[in-house]
């Protein structure tokens, strides 16, 4: 049986500035990557036409086609890890496996059973921080807890950051690749999935977009977000070489890649929030549930037109810009009362970017459920955010082309009686 150390690719798709890939080539020989189209995760997707799993495909191709040219190739297969792992045990004599760490609570259970297969065959796992900056865990209060609220953690985060000066890496030794010829990959509808029509943004940190950022960032009609959560999500650009552009160029931006870290620290320490509210009380909430209104919502028809905008934007292009994302959330959950994981499930089926600890906090976020969360008496009025950040309605009539005829449907709610109804209802249940 040949000899061979796996790396296993997950959500760090690219070949440069990987961590696990990077110290796999640096310590052993004959490395042979490998990534595994998770039967776990894939048969849970209702829609089989998902961009998501599209782009994967497309980067794995090109992945494919760039370790092709060095000599090697990857080794894609189809199954549950475990499957898969005990089939690699029978075809190859392993070394060792090399990862990149990730912090969700599925991948977690995921890695300690793989890691207890291979122990069990006597093969190392290796696992190295690559995703984030700061992992869950190196940024902690005073008394060693973790914290429960964003400002202390990003002054901390910041500290740390400087005066670690994290830095990006340099090419691996590609010379201690696998030398195989090309593996045959399997296609997307082989698994039961299609092509969408959905665009994927650029891999491409915009240095003009982020050095504006600060001022740009809150205007939905505008190009003045940098677009790259899939990347993030998927690993297809590196978080250490955007943070560094972020730190030179503008403090706005690498605040929201605090904001991202921040999510992931309270989901790896609270993995509870997945099914219920950070802050405990907040599930007395008795929420109305009406499936018609949620019906509305979901197809960006509520009459309220930045809400139905940011639906219409996110069932047709896989993305919504952030300040929709929480006006609408927060008219779900407050003026609609509908639970907030209904529409942290919606969002999880249709968003590009979509990540686990990003969309629990930012639907608890909005629900007032959460860590740091919007307190729950304040309740968005979407006439006013249309006024503060799509004042010429440029946005709105984008998506809503029929706005002002008569085939644009009346309001679902009355604001001023839906707000007052919130307020009643949250105060009731937290016994205010
Ligand atoms: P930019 O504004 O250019 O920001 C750069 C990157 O910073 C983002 O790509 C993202 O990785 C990170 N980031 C920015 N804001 C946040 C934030 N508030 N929390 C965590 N990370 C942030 N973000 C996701 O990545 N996945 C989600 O599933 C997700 N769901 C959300 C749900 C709700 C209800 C809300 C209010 C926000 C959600 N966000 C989520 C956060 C934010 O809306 C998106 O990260 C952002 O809109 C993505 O667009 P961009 O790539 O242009 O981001």
């Amino acid at each position: 049986m040949e000899k061979i150390t796996l790396f296993w690719f997950r959500r760090d798709l690219r070949l440069e500035d990987n961590t696990g890939l990077f110290y796999a080539l640096q310590q052993e020989k004959n490395v042979l990557p490998i990534f595994i189209f998770d039967r776990n995760i894939l048969d849970k997707l209702e829609d089989k036409a998902d961009a998501r799993v599209e782009f994967i495909h497309s980067q794995l191709a090109e992945i494919k086609s760039q370790l092709e040219e060095k000599g090697s190739s990857l080794l894609v297969r189809y199954g549950t890890p475990e499957e898969i792992y005990r089939k690699l045990l029978n075809e190859f004599d392993i070394q060792a496996v090399y990862t990149n760490r990730d912090y969700e609570p599925y991948a977690k259970e995921r890695d300690s059973k793989i890691e207890s297969l291979l122990k069990e065959n006597g093969i190392t796992f290796l696992s190295f921080k690559d995703q984030v900056i700061f992992e869950p865990g190196e940024i902690l209060n005073g008394s060693g807890e973790f914290y429960k609220v964003f400002t202390p953690f990003s002054r901390n985060w910041l500290e740390k950051y400087r005066s670690t000066k994290v830095q990006p890496l340099e090419n691996p030794a590609w010379k201690n690749l696998h030398p195989i010829s090309s593996l045959p990959m399997i296609s997307l509808v082989e698994m039961g999935f299609e092509k969408t029509a959905i665009q994927i943004p650029p891999k491409v940190a915009d240095q003009d977009i982020i050095s504006h950022y600060d001022k740009t960032r809150n205007f939905p009609s505008q190009h003045g977000t940098s677009r790259l959560g899939i990347h993030l999500r998927f690993g297809t650009v590196s978080v250490r070489k955007l943070a560094q552009v972020a730190a030179q160029l503008n403090d706005t931006y690498l605040n929201e890649l605090i904001w991202r870290e921040f999510y992931m620290m309270i989901l790896a320490y609270n993995p509870q929030v997945v099914d219920r509210a950070f802050k405990p009380a907040y599930d007395q909430i008795p929420w109305r549930n009406n499936t018609d209104e949620f019906q509305a919502w979901c197809e960006g028809k509520t009459g309220f037109p930045i809400v139905d905008a940011g639906m219409r934007e996110l069932n047709n292009t896989g993305y919504m810009h952030n300040r929709v994302r929480m006006v609408v959330a927060s008219f779900l959950t407050k003026h609609l009362l509908i639970d907030w994981r209904w529409g942290e499930a919606y969002f999880a089926k249709k968003l590009l970017d979509f990540d686990l600890s990003a969309n629990n906090g930012g639907w608890q976020w909005a629900a007032g459920t959460g860590t740091d969360a919007q307190p729950y008496f304040r309740v968005f009025n979407p006439d006013s955010q249309t006024e503060k950040f799509d004042k010429d309605l440029k946005y709105i009539k984008k998506w809503i082309p029929e706005l002002g005829t008569s085939k644009y449907p009346k309001p679902i709610v009355d604001h001023k009686f839906a707000r007052v109804r919130a307020i009643d209802t949250y105060k009731q249940a937290l016994n205010q």
